[in-house]
């Protein structure tokens, strides 16, 4: 936290960043089940009478019900690798696919119904994300990454406009955004602080970063990711001491390892 007079003692709405893997693993196996169970049942039932069309058909439906299921449960697997171990043997653009189109809205789904805080599987789903995209191994150039900070973030009585132009700030220390210009500079990496989804959507559109280090909270963080995919998006979530959208934070030093993950720089 900046000098700014005043201790981070968080709030009842600030919520603490746990990464949940454990969460997202956890749902993933009894998922697994699940689909195990009901794959049966879908195979086993209609059999009965397929058998009265043709001998082969059920074998052909088990079959597909097999293939079908091998695909679910490969996934799975790769993704819990990935988790576990924070590596997989190669990367594959379509495994942020699986976790962005089916696994996410598989996980949150069951953990609805599971009574899961929703709030939990965005962690996981951050954390694990963020792993697959430290994975991509790419060097990118600082020039091409995108730090993306929500409004929210600037000191409340701080008259001086950052939206139309960070280097605005005059860093007195009320807020990080002097720090983060800071770190711009040292990295000549782009820094824009965005009012809102809309504009920032706008600005990746005009910018055409190589990949996107994006702060907030993890609602805006799951949605945005789903959003921007394909663009890489390594998600940091916000501090949040007064509660959400007001004079929220972020630990500069998750951005500095953000920008030494994807552009390879200590
Ligand atoms: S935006 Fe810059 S000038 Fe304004 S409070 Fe934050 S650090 Fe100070």
């Amino acid at each position: 936290m900046p000098d700014s007079g005043q201790q981070w003692h968080g709030s009842p709405e600030s919520v603490a960043y746990k990464p949940g893997k454990g969460v997202f693993i956890t749902l993933l196996l009894i998922l697994a089940f699940a689909v195990s169970v009901i794959g049966y049942f879908f195979w086993y039932i209609p059999t009965v009478g397929l058998r009265s069309i043709h001998p082969a058909l059920p074998w052909l439906l088990g079959a597909f019900v097999i293939a079908l299921s091998a695909a679910f449960f490969g996934g799975g697997a790769f993704i819990l690798n990935a988790a576990l171990k924070g590596r997989v043997p190669f990367y594959s653009p379509s495994l942020r696919w699986l976790i962005m189109r089916l696994y996410l809205p598989v996980m949150a789904i069951a953990g609805g119904l599971l009574k899961i805080p929703k709030i939990r599987i965005e962690q996981a789903f951050i954390e694990i994300n963020n792993q697959m995209v430290a994975m991509m191994g790419r060097r990118i150039k600082p020039e091409r990454l995108l730090i993306l900070m929500p409004h929210c973030i600037q000191f409340d009585d701080c008259k001086i406009k950052v939206t139309r132009n960070v280097r605005n700030c005059v860093g007195c220390g009320k807020c990080e955004i002097g720090e983060l210009v800071s770190l711009s500079d040292e990295f000549g990496v782009n820094l824009f602080i965005s009012t809102g989804g809309t504009v920032a959507r706008r600005k990746v559109y005009e910018e055409q970063p190589q990949a996107v280090i994006a702060v907030a909270c993890e609602r805006d963080l799951a949605s945005g990711l789903q959003d921007a995919y394909p663009l890489p998006v390594y998600a940091i979530v916000n501090k949040r001491p007064r509660g959400y959208c007001m004079e929220t934070g972020v630990a500069i030093q998750d951005i500095r390892r953000a920008i030494s993950e994807l552009a390879g720089r200590p």
